[in-house]
């Protein structure tokens, strides 16, 4: 089963819109396995879902320019409380485990049980989903490569303006935080993001998130995969109730488009 969608984009893009977070779904059988009440886990899905992000995504490939080509999308079409796509696979290489908050959650955004620890399911889990997930992923990538020379991972996320109990509560919460990494996000592409969301009030790089995704078998091993990470604050288009403003969501999914309009035009000249 793959819970990753892939939407295709034009041939000659080697832009991939990935999108994480943004699903609330949990099978019946998963949620069998989850320890909060129904309204908890409300609660829970309220603040650890990157809720629209695939509209600003989708918006963002519908607005891209005519002829520069249309992005490829990625979506996770499940809740990351069945599992996280972008944590690593392993205990080891992962620092949120520490916070039950690894590629299968055992705790919540307020460190109460999500699920027993160890979580009996995990393999399931990982086997049902995470690898899966996975190698859709880098297969896309793959094509990506093969097809154009170079693929552009820009993953696209959203976070609580409130720091969750997880979090350092200290750090900035800028508008707009742009993840990056030493290897795969090259100081152009960094600028590219502050030009496109120029309309945003502040922005910051690595805070209060550090880094973006790239499937393993690329990572900090292939140069011709670029990607950065979109974090935006969710104040700026969710009204209180956690539903988007068709306005501001527009606004954002035009700053993604002159973001994914750069980023074919480098690409193309990679
Ligand atoms: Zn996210």
């Amino acid at each position: 089963m793959t819970i990753c969608r892939i939407q295709p984009g034009d041939p000659a893009s080697p832009v991939i819109l990935h999108v994480p977070h943004a699903s609330r779904e949990i099978s019946d059988t998963v949620r069998a396995g989850l320890l909060p009440s129904d309204a908890e886990l409300e609660t829970e899905l309220d603040e650890s879902t990157d809720t629209a992000t695939d509209l600003i995504a989708q918006g963002a490939a519908d607005y891209t320019t005519a002829g520069r080509g249309r992005p490829w999308l990625a979506i996770n079409e499940v809740s990351r409380l069945v599992i996280d796509p972008e944590r690593f696979p392993s205990d080891d290489e992962e620092p949120m485990n520490a916070a039950g908050r690894g590629a299968v959650y055992t705790r919540t955004c307020n460190d109460a049980p999500l699920r027993p620890e160890p979580a009996p399911d995990t393999q399931h889990l990982m086997d049902t989903y995470f690898h899966p997930y996975a190698a859709t992923m880098s297969e896309l990538v793959d094509d990506r490569l093969a097809a154009t020379g170079a693929a552009v991972i820009i993953d696209v996320h959203s976070y609580p303006h409130r720091p969750s109990a997880f979090e350092d509560p200290t750090r900035p919460r800028p508008a707009l935080c742009i993840g990056t990494d030493d290897f795969h996000t090259r100081d152009r592409l960094t600028a590219q993001v502050l030009a496109a969301f120029a309309g945003l009030d502040e922005k910051a790089v690595n805070t209060p998130y550090a880094g973006c995704y790239v499937p393993l078998g690329r990572y900090r091993s292939d140069s011709r995969v670029s990607a950065v990470m979109i974090e935006l604050r969710r104040d700026q288009y969710l009204n209180t109730d956690h539903t988007p403003d068709p306005t501001k969501l527009d606004a954002l999914s035009r700053m993604l488009a002159t973001l994914v309009d750069q980023c074919t035009a480098a690409g193309a000249a990679h």
